[in-house]
């Protein structure tokens, strides 16, 4: 046997993510999971009936076509008119991936070359680190910083290099919950332009901005054709585990990450991808009652997290508070977060791990609010409670 590391470079230091450690934990535990970001509750029932009629009549229980079911591929062509008045040609500039997670991984494949410079905000979302390493690209992180997490457009500047190829950006942001501005995307896309980027933008929240609308980025000037955006049905749909997701982009871009994306899965999920095509043409008031339904639950939670002590950064979007533990007299919220199932029967999850700042995310520990009232009620009165 080889004394060679079994794990390549890559992929060392990306060990078990932070969601299936923390899972893992609320089940030893019996916690309440606050920690990784699914509901509690199955997203609409025609939807996953819509899923149960494709598997009874056999659609798509063989190969879907590798691009996606063109009923999906019209519907998010038809999603992206509707909420954002963009035009995407359906055969040619949209692709179905098994989620957002592989949008991304196969948008990094496509896009980078071994020593490209890739600048995503930190704290990032726990697959981009490993996606930008197996593609063998290098990340540069802009940090984002407490109370606000807006992003240093200048410092953004500053960390273009010769060798940046890409922008990596997700806004609503996970986990901080900050949204990005008009402004500051058309400040991001100026620099864009400036300096001939790629932009890669994860926007699987847009429908969780709970202060202002979600901007695409790709729907600014001079973005159309080097932004590859993406989203997914997940998180609007409240259907995490079936990993339908999509990306929208030029036709040249679309082509490039299918090329990546045909080798990695081909094709996922068929059935379902008819039922997203359904969910996806949702009146408006299932998008407006989700985003109300979600902003009352951040209130609950953070106003619960506020009295019980932590300090609360409001999040403008997503499921997720960030919170700084260091009121409560922590100093590190692994530490903290490793403790608090047995401490208080809650799970929840270090910011600390999303960072290479380590000093700027130590104490920040993130909650999830996408869960039932009750549960989100009771989460709180544990936390309230004082520590054994
Ligand atoms: N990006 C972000 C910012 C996320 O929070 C998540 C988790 N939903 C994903 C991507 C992954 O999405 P999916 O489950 O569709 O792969
Ligand atoms: N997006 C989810 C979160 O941030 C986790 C998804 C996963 O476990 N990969 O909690």
């Amino acid at each position: 046997m080889s004394r060679r590391p079994l794990l390549n470079r890559r992929l060392d230091g990306h060990g078990t993510t932070i969601f299936a450690e923390m899972s893992a934990l609320a089940l030893t535990t019996g916690a309440i999971n606050l920690g990784q970001g699914f509901p509690d509750t199955d997203g609409p029932e025609e939807i996953r009936e819509a899923a149960v009629r494709a598997l009874r009549d056999g659609k798509g229980n063989q190969y879907p076509p590798g691009p996606g079911i063109p009923e999906l591929r019209t519907a998010v062509a038809g999603h992206q008119q509707r909420f954002y008045g963009l035009a995407f040609d359906p055969d040619t500039e949209v692709l179905v991936t098994a989620g957002a997670t592989e949008a991304v991984a196969a948008s990094m494949l496509a896009l980078l070359e071994p020593g490209d410079e890739v600048i995503a905000f930190e704290p990032f979302y726990d697959s981009y680190a490993a996606c930008i390493a197996m593609a063998g690209g290098v990340r540069v992180p802009l940090t984002l910083r407490a109370p606000d997490f807006r992003p240093d457009l200048d410092a953004l500047r500053d960390a273009i290099t010769p060798r940046t190829r890409l922008l990596l950006l997700n806004s609503p942001h996970n986990p901080t919950g900050m949204v990005l501005t008009r402004e500051e995307l058309s400040a991001i896309a100026r620099l864009a332009v400036e300096h001939d980027l790629l932009v890669v933008t994860d926007e699987v929240y847009e429908h969780l901005a709970f202060d202002g609308d979600h901007v695409p980025l790709i729907s600014l000037p001079g973005m159309r054709d080097r932004t590859v955006s993406i989203s997914s049905a997940g998180k609007t749909f409240s259907y995490t585990g079936w990993k339908i997701g999509w990306v929208t982009g030029s036709a040249a871009l679309v082509t490039a990450v299918r090329t990546a994306k045909q080798y990695l899965t081909f094709v996922s999920g068929g059935p379902l991808q008819y039922a997203v095509a359904e969910a996806l043409a949702l009146p408006d008031a299932f998008f407006t009652g989700f985003r109300e339904d979600l902003r009352a639950k951040r209130d609950l939670l953070t106003d619960g997290l506020a009295a019980a002590g932590f300090e609360v950064y409001r999040p403008q979007g997503t499921y997720f508070v960030t919170t700084d533990v260091a009121p409560l007299g922590e100093k590190d919220g692994i530490a903290f977060c490793r403790a608090l199932p047995e401490r208080a029967g809650v799970v929840a999850v270090p910011n600390a791990v999303f960072y290479d700042d380590q000093e700027a995310g130590r104490t920040q520990v993130r909650f999830a609010f996408c869960k039932r009232t009750a549960v989100l009620e009771e989460a709180v009165s544990r936390l309230k409670r004082p520590a054994p």
